[in-house]
């Protein structure tokens, strides 16, 4: 499983491109010129619902997939989710899960924050969110590429994303939420050294 059609542009911000339509996630501190097919926000925090890089990726046809409180902040065209939800777009399967803390107060579940998981040409995509090792993680299926968040503090510490990642099982496993707001290059290599010959990850490098 090789990542070559996913630009990382920091923290929780994705390109992944496909062959027909690319999708962004959580766009946040951009300098990109690109524009996007479909974009997707986990949460209202200011670091993945924003509104101004948001602005900058919309075109005619942009569709953006948000939780409820995120779609009240944005423009454009949105649908709103909660986990359990999900909606095909162009022709790419979107299905919004679950994403909150457990024993700290930042993601309260009954916030009914996000992750995703979707199929882009043929390959599952998990985005977690902001989130803990929580329960649904568990029934997760089948899934190729998974972002995961390693910098702790308001989201899992590199060894609960281990932890994780291996109740996941993705086949490729990349680290995100670190070296902007929270964590650092370290945690993402801690992340990596202790899933060596058990989960592929890779490590990208930001643009
Ligand atoms: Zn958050
Ligand atoms: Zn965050």
């Amino acid at each position: 499983m090789t990542a070559e059609n996913i630009i990382w542009y920091g923290h929780d911000t994705f390109e992944i491109r496909g062959k027909n339509v690319n999708i962004f996630t959580d766009p946040f501190q951009l300098t990109t010129k690109s524009k996007a097919d479909i974009i997707l926000v986990t949460h209202s925090h200011y670091d993945h619902c924003s509104p101004e890089d948001i602005d900058k990726l919309l075109k005619n046809d942009t569709a953006i997939v948000a939780s409820q409180d995120c779609k009240s902040k944005i423009n454009g065209n949105v649908t709103g989710m909660t986990p359990g939800d999900s909606v095909e777009i162009k022709g790419v399967n979107i299905e919004a899960v679950h994403a909150y803390n457990i024993g700290k107060d930042f993601h309260p579940k009954e916030n009914q924050w996000l992750g995703f998981v979707f199929e882009l040409d043929g390959t599952r995509y998990y985005l977690a969110g902001d989130t803990d090792f929580i329960p649904e993680m568990k029934n997760l299926k089948d899934i190729d590429i998974a972002f995961i968040p390693v910098s702790g503090t308001y989201v899992m510490t590199a060894e609960e994303a281990v932890e994780a990642t291996l109740a996941i099982n993705p086949k490729l496993a990349i680290p995100m939420h670190f070296g902007a707001i929270v964590g650092s290059e370290s945690d993402a290599t801690l992340f990596k050294n202790k899933l060596e010959g058990k989960v592929q990850v890779k490590i990208l490098d930001s643009v």
